[in-house]
């Protein structure tokens, strides 16, 4: 048996049950939580924001954990291998765009912690190709959020080209990665808060970030590109209004609200929009391989499993700085 969090209907909490270990498929491993890091989307999902999830559900894709038992035919973790296990659960690996690297949009795609059992709870059994190597050098815990808010902040920052300055709205788990990484880099970050949010604006300058300040106001320059973790669909006009022409900006969220109307003159000059979904393997590997080259200091707020719903009022309430990160041990 294992104890789970489970989601039984949308707009309920989450409750602590016991169900039985799944079992470990074909093709599959079955992994013992160590860590699961509590993304936006779980609180979409949870709300009803990101549509239709399978029910009962177990949230979470945001998961590190050790490898307990491999299923037939899995091959490419042994017992006891640390393993991160992200959004993406699987892709049907015959369609358009499964065959042009772009199985990000298969339409068959399934997801962790959505429309597949995730990591809010002790174990896990997933499919292998997958699951990514861990770099020895990050904690669980301290790994958990680059499987998410890492992944898909990367994969946003790669959408940007290769802006020298960058503006990122919405201060957390994403951005606080894309920050350090863009740094690295040699890029100029400039962060965007919810107006009055003092400590998001010197958490932002505390990783670098070279100017921080109120989403509502306009940067001391025009930026090269834009990124937006926030949900809210006003900033999409003024992040347009804040970057240069043929700069982009960059929609990272899966769930926005409605984009308000906004002149063609800010859009005018081949300035683009874009959206980024969900991951590809590639990504992982190249990410991952970018996390062992350089420290990305996560910053965690750690709970147990039995108080995720805090953890998500938390997050909700921005009272996290960083990520929030469920930790089983
Ligand atoms: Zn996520
Ligand atoms: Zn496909």
């Amino acid at each position: 048996m294992m104890k789970a969090m489970v989601l039984e209907a949308v707009k309920t909490r989450l409750h602590e049950t016991s169900l039985p270990r799944p079992e470990c498929g074909e093709g599959q491993i079955l992994v013992q939580v160590c860590a699961c890091a509590v993304c936006r989307t779980d609180l979409q999902v949870a709300d009803g924001e990101v549509p239709n999830p399978k029910l009962p559900l177990i949230l979470g894709h945001e998961v590190v954990g050790k490898v307990v038992e491999i299923g037939k035919n899995a091959e490419r973790f042994k017992p006891g291998t640390r393993v991160g296990i992200p959004w993406l659960g699987w892709t049907c690996g015959v369609c358009r765009y499964c065959k042009s690297g772009r199985e990000n949009l298969c339409e068959k795609a399934k997801f962790n912690g959505y429309t597949l059992n995730g990591g809010y709870a002790e174990y896990m059994a997933t499919d292998e190709r997958f699951c990514f190597s861990i770099p020895d050098s990050y904690s669980d815990a301290h790994a958990a959020p680059l499987l998410c808010a890492g992944l898909i902040g990367y994969r946003s920052l790669v959408k940007a080209g290769d802006a020298e300055s960058v503006g990122i709205y919405g201060f957390g788990a994403a951005a606080h990665i894309v920050c350090q990484i863009a740094k690295h880099q040699g890029r100029k970050i400039f962060a965007f808060t919810r107006p009055g949010d003092d400590k998001a604006q010197k958490f932002a300058l505390s990783l670098g970030a070279v100017w921080a300040g109120d989403s509502k106001t306009q940067p001391p320059e025009h930026l090269d590109a834009a990124i937006i973790f926030a949900s809210s669909g006003e900033l999409v006009p003024q992040a347009l209004r804040a970057i240069v022409p043929g700069g982009t900006v960059v929609c990272g969220g899966i769930h926005m609200s409605d984009i308000p109307s906004f002149p063609y003159d800010i859009l005018w000059r081949e300035r683009t929009i874009c959206s980024v979904a969900n991951l590809t393997r590639q990504d992982g590997e190249e990410f991952m391989k970018l996390a062992s080259s350089f420290p990305i200091q996560t910053v965690v707020q750690t709970y147990p499993l039995s108080k995720a719903n805090e953890a998500m009022s938390d997050l909700q309430n921005g009272k996290v700085q960083g990520a929030a990160v469920l930790a089983m041990s």
